[in-house]
Protein backbone atom coordinates (compact mmCIF):
# COMPACT_ATOMS: atom_id res chain seq x y z
CA UNK A 1 0.00 0.00 0.00
CA UNK A 2 2.29 2.74 -1.18
CA UNK A 3 -1.01 5.30 -1.53
CA UNK A 4 -1.43 7.90 0.84
CA UNK A 5 -2.71 5.72 3.77
CA UNK A 6 -3.38 3.25 5.39
CA UNK A 7 0.11 1.94 5.10
CA UNK A 8 1.49 -1.54 5.93
CA UNK A 9 1.19 -3.29 8.97
CA UNK A 10 4.05 -4.08 10.40
CA UNK A 11 4.33 -7.86 11.90
CA UNK A 12 4.91 -6.83 15.13
CA UNK A 13 2.08 -4.23 15.06
CA UNK A 14 -0.39 -7.38 13.26
CA UNK A 15 1.02 -9.57 16.68
CA UNK A 16 0.06 -6.42 19.06
CA UNK A 17 -3.20 -6.40 17.48
CA UNK A 18 -3.47 -10.18 17.81
CA UNK A 19 -3.37 -10.61 21.79
CA UNK A 20 -7.18 -11.53 23.30
CA UNK A 21 -9.57 -8.89 23.96
CA UNK A 22 -9.52 -7.31 27.65
CA UNK A 23 -12.05 -5.86 29.07
CA UNK A 24 -12.74 -2.02 28.37
CA UNK A 25 -12.51 -0.80 32.33
CA UNK A 26 -9.92 -3.62 33.25
CA UNK A 27 -7.25 -1.87 35.34
CA UNK A 28 -4.83 -3.29 32.87
CA UNK A 29 -6.27 -1.21 29.34
CA UNK A 30 -5.95 1.66 31.70
CA UNK A 31 -2.19 0.78 31.84
CA UNK A 32 -2.45 0.81 28.07
CA UNK A 33 -4.20 4.12 27.83
CA UNK A 34 -1.74 5.85 30.02
CA UNK A 35 1.25 4.39 27.36
CA UNK A 36 -0.68 5.55 24.52
CA UNK A 37 -1.25 9.34 26.00
CA UNK A 38 2.66 9.47 26.98
CA UNK A 39 3.75 7.83 23.26
CA UNK A 40 0.89 10.80 21.82
CA UNK A 41 2.89 13.51 23.81
CA UNK A 42 6.67 12.28 22.62
CA UNK A 43 5.11 12.12 19.00
CA UNK A 44 3.53 15.26 19.08
CA UNK A 45 6.67 16.97 21.52
CA UNK A 46 3.97 17.84 24.49
CA UNK A 47 3.33 18.12 28.07
CA UNK A 48 -0.47 18.43 27.66
CA UNK A 49 -2.10 17.02 30.06
CA UNK A 50 -5.15 16.80 28.01
CA UNK A 51 -3.42 13.66 25.52
CA UNK A 52 -5.42 10.68 24.45
CA UNK A 53 -6.73 9.14 21.36
CA UNK A 54 -10.02 9.46 19.66
CA UNK A 55 -11.92 6.32 18.93
CA UNK A 56 -12.34 6.81 15.31
CA UNK A 57 -10.62 8.23 12.41
CA UNK A 58 -8.68 11.15 11.40
CA UNK A 59 -12.38 12.60 10.50
CA UNK A 60 -13.49 11.60 14.42
CA UNK A 61 -10.64 14.12 15.44
CA UNK A 62 -11.30 16.30 13.70
CA UNK A 63 -15.10 16.74 14.66
CA UNK A 64 -13.31 16.65 18.31
CA UNK A 65 -10.96 19.07 17.83
CA UNK A 66 -13.77 21.47 16.68
CA UNK A 67 -17.24 20.39 18.18
CA UNK A 68 -15.24 20.83 21.59
CA UNK A 69 -13.63 24.05 20.63
CA UNK A 70 -16.13 26.46 18.87
CA UNK A 71 -19.74 27.75 19.62
CA UNK A 72 -22.44 28.34 17.66
CA UNK A 73 -22.10 32.18 16.25
CA UNK A 74 -18.24 32.19 16.57
CA UNK A 75 -15.90 33.19 14.29
CA UNK A 76 -13.23 30.24 12.55
CA UNK A 77 -10.85 31.02 10.10
CA UNK A 78 -9.81 28.09 7.95
CA UNK A 79 -6.54 27.64 5.36
CA UNK A 80 -8.12 25.91 2.37
CA UNK A 81 -5.40 24.47 -0.04
CA UNK A 82 -6.54 21.14 -0.66
CA UNK A 83 -9.42 19.24 0.71
CA UNK A 84 -8.95 19.22 3.87
CA UNK A 85 -9.66 22.84 4.79
CA UNK A 86 -12.63 22.27 2.80
CA UNK A 87 -13.80 19.47 5.11
CA UNK A 88 -13.07 21.98 8.35
CA UNK A 89 -15.00 24.85 6.74
CA UNK A 90 -17.97 21.93 6.23
CA UNK A 91 -17.65 20.66 9.87
CA UNK A 92 -18.03 24.42 11.50
CA UNK A 93 -20.87 25.10 9.19
CA UNK A 94 -22.56 22.33 10.54
CA UNK A 95 -21.67 23.94 14.14
CA UNK A 96 -22.89 27.47 12.74
CA UNK A 97 -19.97 28.96 13.11
CA UNK A 98 -19.59 32.08 11.19
CA UNK A 99 -16.63 30.56 8.38
CA UNK A 100 -14.41 32.45 6.72
CA UNK A 101 -11.98 30.95 4.33
CA UNK A 102 -7.78 31.96 3.17
CA UNK A 103 -7.96 30.27 -0.01
CA UNK A 104 -4.28 29.18 -1.84
CA UNK A 105 -3.91 27.05 -5.02
CA UNK A 106 -2.93 23.82 -4.13
CA UNK A 107 0.59 22.86 -4.39
CA UNK A 108 1.29 25.62 -2.10
CA UNK A 109 1.69 26.80 1.04
CA UNK A 110 0.60 30.32 3.61
CA UNK A 111 2.94 32.57 4.41
CA UNK A 112 2.87 34.19 7.99
CA UNK A 113 1.77 37.39 6.17
CA UNK A 114 -1.06 35.39 4.29
CA UNK A 115 -2.70 34.55 7.94
CA UNK A 116 -1.61 37.75 9.44
CA UNK A 117 -4.25 39.70 7.11
CA UNK A 118 -6.75 36.98 7.52
CA UNK A 119 -6.81 37.15 11.07
CA UNK A 120 -6.60 40.82 11.00
CA UNK A 121 -9.46 40.92 8.87
CA UNK A 122 -11.39 38.40 10.59
CA UNK A 123 -10.49 38.44 14.10
CA UNK A 124 -11.45 34.63 14.56
CA UNK A 125 -11.43 32.80 17.93
CA UNK A 126 -9.64 29.88 15.79
CA UNK A 127 -7.42 29.17 12.77
CA UNK A 128 -7.20 25.78 11.41
CA UNK A 129 -4.41 24.73 9.14
CA UNK A 130 -3.24 21.23 7.60
CA UNK A 131 0.57 20.25 7.95
CA UNK A 132 0.75 17.53 5.49
CA UNK A 133 -1.53 18.48 3.01
CA UNK A 134 -2.08 15.13 1.74
CA UNK A 135 -4.35 15.96 -1.08
CA UNK A 136 -1.87 18.06 -3.17
CA UNK A 137 1.35 16.93 -1.34
CA UNK A 138 2.44 20.16 0.22
CA UNK A 139 3.87 20.24 4.12
CA UNK A 140 2.87 23.77 5.43
CA UNK A 141 5.53 25.37 7.78
CA UNK A 142 4.27 25.98 11.07
CA UNK A 143 6.80 28.42 12.65
CA UNK A 144 5.50 31.46 13.82
CA UNK A 145 2.02 30.49 13.40
CA UNK A 146 0.73 30.15 16.88
CA UNK A 147 2.68 33.21 18.24
CA UNK A 148 1.25 35.14 15.43
CA UNK A 149 -2.11 33.85 16.32
CA UNK A 150 -1.76 34.32 20.24
CA UNK A 151 -1.17 37.85 19.48
CA UNK A 152 -4.90 37.76 17.86
CA UNK A 153 -6.22 36.18 20.99
CA UNK A 154 -6.97 33.32 18.55
CA UNK A 155 -6.46 29.56 19.08
CA UNK A 156 -4.14 27.43 16.65
CA UNK A 157 -5.87 24.28 15.50
CA UNK A 158 -3.57 22.00 13.07
CA UNK A 159 -4.64 18.62 11.04
CA UNK A 160 -1.03 16.14 11.19
CA UNK A 161 -3.07 13.21 10.17
CA UNK A 162 -0.36 12.79 7.31
CA UNK A 163 2.66 14.02 8.55
CA UNK A 164 3.01 13.32 12.15
CA UNK A 165 6.03 11.10 12.58
CA UNK A 166 7.22 12.20 8.95
CA UNK A 167 8.03 16.03 9.08
CA UNK A 168 8.93 17.67 11.94
CA UNK A 169 6.41 19.18 14.30
CA UNK A 170 6.64 20.68 17.89
CA UNK A 171 3.09 21.31 19.28
CA UNK A 172 4.53 22.85 22.67
CA UNK A 173 7.26 24.75 21.00
CA UNK A 174 5.19 25.93 17.75
CA UNK A 175 2.52 27.12 20.84
CA UNK A 176 -0.31 24.91 18.68
CA UNK A 177 -3.42 24.62 20.97
CA UNK A 178 -4.70 21.55 19.34
CA UNK A 179 -3.67 19.22 17.09
CA UNK A 180 -4.76 15.69 16.11
CA UNK A 181 -3.37 13.28 13.72
CA UNK A 182 -4.46 8.90 12.74
CA UNK A 183 -3.12 5.74 13.31
CA UNK A 184 -3.06 4.67 9.75
CA UNK A 185 -0.13 6.72 8.37
CA UNK A 186 3.35 6.77 9.40
CA UNK A 187 2.10 5.22 12.81
CA UNK A 188 1.28 2.09 10.69
CA UNK A 189 -1.21 0.92 12.90
CA UNK A 190 -5.09 0.11 11.65
CA UNK A 191 -7.10 2.91 11.12
CA UNK A 192 -9.72 3.73 13.82
CA UNK A 193 -7.77 5.17 16.38
CA UNK A 194 -7.04 9.38 16.30
CA UNK A 195 -4.11 11.06 18.35
CA UNK A 196 -5.35 14.86 19.98
CA UNK A 197 -3.96 16.93 22.32
CA UNK A 198 -5.33 20.47 23.89
CA UNK A 199 -3.38 23.21 25.13
CA UNK A 200 -3.78 25.08 28.55
CA UNK A 201 -5.34 27.35 26.52
CA UNK A 202 -7.30 25.42 24.67
CA UNK A 203 -8.54 23.94 27.35
CA UNK A 204 -9.62 26.90 29.51
CA UNK A 205 -11.88 27.66 26.05
CA UNK A 206 -13.49 24.04 25.82
CA UNK A 207 -14.23 23.68 29.55
CA UNK A 208 -15.51 26.90 30.07
CA UNK A 209 -17.75 26.87 26.92
CA UNK A 210 -22.11 28.03 27.93
CA UNK A 211 -23.43 25.20 25.19
CA UNK A 212 -22.65 21.66 25.62
CA UNK A 213 -20.27 20.34 22.14
CA UNK A 214 -22.66 19.18 20.29
CA UNK A 215 -21.73 15.46 20.48
CA UNK A 216 -21.97 12.85 23.12
CA UNK A 217 -19.20 10.73 22.06
CA UNK A 218 -16.14 13.12 21.61
CA UNK A 219 -17.04 15.57 24.26
CA UNK A 220 -13.81 16.26 25.77
CA UNK A 221 -15.31 16.32 29.52
CA UNK A 222 -16.47 12.70 29.32
CA UNK A 223 -13.08 12.00 27.32
CA UNK A 224 -10.95 13.50 29.45
CA UNK A 225 -12.41 11.70 32.39
CA UNK A 226 -12.32 8.45 30.35
CA UNK A 227 -8.53 8.71 29.62
CA UNK A 228 -7.48 9.66 33.25
CA UNK A 229 -7.46 13.30 32.21
CA UNK A 230 -8.55 15.02 35.00
CA UNK A 231 -7.49 13.27 37.86
CA UNK A 232 -10.79 11.70 38.72
CA UNK A 233 -11.50 7.69 38.96
CA UNK A 234 -13.03 6.66 35.36
CA UNK A 235 -16.07 6.04 34.25
CA UNK A 236 -17.50 4.36 31.37
CA UNK A 237 -18.17 6.43 28.80
CA UNK A 238 -17.90 4.15 25.29
CA UNK A 239 -16.61 1.06 24.86
CA UNK A 240 -12.98 1.86 23.80
CA UNK A 241 -11.81 -0.24 20.35
CA UNK A 242 -9.11 -2.02 22.37
CA UNK A 243 -7.41 -4.33 19.40
CA UNK A 244 -6.94 -0.61 17.96
CA UNK A 245 -5.13 0.78 21.55
CA UNK A 246 -2.93 -2.73 21.47
CA UNK A 247 -1.77 -1.80 18.21
CA UNK A 248 -1.74 2.29 18.62
CA UNK A 249 0.42 1.43 21.07
CA UNK A 250 2.63 -0.32 19.71
CA UNK A 251 3.19 2.20 16.78
CA UNK A 252 4.08 4.78 18.88
CA UNK A 253 6.32 2.37 20.65
CA UNK A 254 8.25 1.45 17.53
CA UNK A 255 8.09 5.16 16.62
CA UNK A 256 9.46 6.04 19.98
CA UNK A 257 12.22 3.02 19.78
CA UNK A 258 13.07 4.67 16.43
CA UNK A 259 13.28 7.99 17.80
CA UNK A 260 11.30 11.10 15.95
CA UNK A 261 14.52 12.50 14.54
CA UNK A 262 15.87 9.24 13.09
CA UNK A 263 12.02 8.82 11.49
CA UNK A 264 12.07 12.60 10.29
CA UNK A 265 15.36 11.98 8.49
CA UNK A 266 14.59 8.73 6.76
CA UNK A 267 11.14 10.13 5.50
CA UNK A 268 13.17 13.27 4.37
CA UNK A 269 16.07 10.91 2.45
CA UNK A 270 13.69 8.38 1.00
CA UNK A 271 11.36 11.14 -0.65
CA UNK A 272 14.49 12.48 -2.29
CA UNK A 273 15.39 9.35 -3.59
CA UNK A 274 11.85 8.98 -4.82
CA UNK A 275 12.02 12.57 -6.16
CA UNK A 276 15.28 12.01 -8.18
CA UNK A 277 13.50 8.75 -10.03
CA UNK A 278 10.26 10.03 -10.99
CA UNK A 279 12.16 12.72 -12.82
CA UNK A 280 14.55 9.94 -14.63
CA UNK A 281 11.70 9.22 -15.52
CA UNK A 282 10.40 12.23 -17.15
CA UNK A 283 7.46 13.19 -14.91
CA UNK A 284 7.06 15.80 -12.81
CA UNK A 285 6.69 16.56 -9.35
CA UNK A 286 3.00 18.78 -8.82
CA UNK A 287 5.02 20.87 -6.14
CA UNK A 288 7.24 23.27 -7.55
CA UNK A 289 8.55 24.35 -4.44
CA UNK A 290 11.39 21.98 -3.27
CA UNK A 291 11.40 23.60 0.27
CA UNK A 292 7.32 22.64 0.75
CA UNK A 293 7.09 19.57 -0.53
CA UNK A 294 5.47 16.61 1.34
CA UNK A 295 8.02 13.68 2.23
CA UNK A 296 4.76 11.49 3.69
CA UNK A 297 3.05 12.12 -0.16
CA UNK A 298 4.21 13.16 -3.00
CA UNK A 299 2.36 14.44 -5.94
CA UNK A 300 3.42 13.83 -9.90
CA UNK A 301 1.82 15.57 -12.26
CA UNK A 302 -0.26 13.25 -14.48
CA UNK A 303 1.69 12.68 -18.04
CA UNK A 304 -0.16 13.98 -21.04
CA UNK A 305 -1.07 11.40 -23.48
CA UNK A 306 -2.01 9.10 -19.89
CA UNK A 307 -5.13 8.71 -18.05
CA UNK A 308 -4.22 8.22 -13.93
CA UNK A 309 -7.22 5.73 -13.66
CA UNK A 310 -5.00 3.55 -16.29
CA UNK A 311 -1.70 4.16 -14.00
CA UNK A 312 -2.98 2.70 -10.78
CA UNK A 313 -5.24 0.22 -11.96
CA UNK A 314 -1.80 -0.95 -14.46
CA UNK A 315 0.00 -0.65 -10.97
CA UNK A 316 -2.65 -2.94 -8.64
CA UNK A 317 -3.02 -5.57 -11.83
CA UNK A 318 0.83 -6.36 -12.48
CA UNK A 319 2.44 -5.68 -9.42
CA UNK A 320 -0.21 -5.26 -6.41
CA UNK A 321 1.16 -1.89 -5.69
CA UNK A 322 -1.37 0.62 -4.45
CA UNK A 323 -0.89 4.42 -5.43
CA UNK A 324 -3.45 6.84 -5.91
CA UNK A 325 -5.35 9.43 -7.86
CA UNK A 326 -5.79 13.52 -6.78
CA UNK A 327 -8.32 14.17 -4.11
CA UNK A 328 -10.93 17.43 -3.99
CA UNK A 329 -9.06 19.79 -6.17
CA UNK A 330 -5.84 17.75 -7.30
CA UNK A 331 -8.61 15.03 -8.55
CA UNK A 332 -7.32 14.29 -12.08
CA UNK A 333 -4.39 16.11 -12.13
CA UNK A 334 -2.12 13.95 -9.90
CA UNK A 335 -0.81 10.43 -8.79
CA UNK A 336 -0.15 10.37 -5.03
CA UNK A 337 2.44 8.02 -4.03
CA UNK A 338 2.89 7.30 -0.24
CA UNK A 339 5.95 6.26 1.83
CA UNK A 340 4.77 6.45 5.42
CA UNK A 341 6.46 5.11 8.43
CA UNK A 342 7.29 1.19 7.48
CA UNK A 343 6.89 1.96 4.05
CA UNK A 344 9.52 4.40 3.71
CA UNK A 345 12.45 2.31 2.52
CA UNK A 346 14.52 2.95 -0.85
CA UNK A 347 13.56 -0.93 -1.64
CA UNK A 348 9.73 0.04 -1.80
CA UNK A 349 10.98 3.33 -3.84
CA UNK A 350 12.79 0.99 -5.91
CA UNK A 351 9.57 -0.86 -6.24
CA UNK A 352 7.47 1.46 -7.54
CA UNK A 353 9.33 3.60 -10.18
CA UNK A 354 10.12 -0.53 -12.18
CA UNK A 355 5.92 -0.37 -12.48
CA UNK A 356 5.80 3.25 -13.09
CA UNK A 357 8.69 2.68 -15.77
CA UNK A 358 6.57 -0.34 -17.22
CA UNK A 359 3.11 1.65 -17.13
CA UNK A 360 4.47 4.56 -18.78
CA UNK A 361 5.32 2.01 -21.90
CA UNK A 362 1.92 0.23 -21.32
CA UNK A 363 -0.35 2.36 -20.52
CA UNK A 364 -0.38 5.83 -23.07
CA UNK A 365 -3.46 6.19 -25.21
CA UNK A 366 -1.83 6.27 -28.39
CA UNK A 367 -0.20 2.66 -28.31
CA UNK A 368 -1.16 0.34 -30.67
N1 LIG B 1 -6.49 14.96 7.31
C1 LIG B 1 -5.54 14.56 6.46
C2 LIG B 1 -4.40 15.46 6.17
C3 LIG B 1 -5.61 13.29 5.88
O1 LIG B 1 -4.65 12.90 5.02
C4 LIG B 1 -6.69 12.44 6.20
C5 LIG B 1 -6.80 11.03 5.62
N2 LIG B 1 -6.46 10.90 4.30
C6 LIG B 1 -7.66 12.91 7.09
C7 LIG B 1 -7.53 14.16 7.64
C8 LIG B 1 -8.87 12.10 7.45
O2 LIG B 1 -8.52 10.93 8.10
P1 LIG B 1 -9.46 9.62 8.07
O3 LIG B 1 -9.52 9.14 6.66
O4 LIG B 1 -8.71 8.70 8.98
O5 LIG B 1 -10.78 10.01 8.60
Amino acid sequence: MLGPGPSNVPPRIQAAGGRPLIGHMHPEIFQIMDDIKLGIQYAFQTRNSLTLAISGSGHCAMEAAFFNSLEPGETVLIAVKGIWGERAADICERIGAVVHRLVKSPGESFTLEEVEQGLAKHKPVLFFITHGESSSGVAQPLDGLGNLCHRYDCLLLVDSVASLGGVPIFMDQQEIDILYSGSQKVLNAPPGTAPISFSEKAQKKIFRRKTKPPSLYVDMGWLSNYWGCDGKSRMYHHTGPITNFFSLREGLAMLAEQGLENSWKLHKENALYLYEGLEKLGLKLYVKDEAIRLPTVTTVEVPQGYEWKDITAFLMKNYSIEIAGGLGPSAGKVLRIGLMGYNSTKANVDLVLVALKDALQQCHKNKI
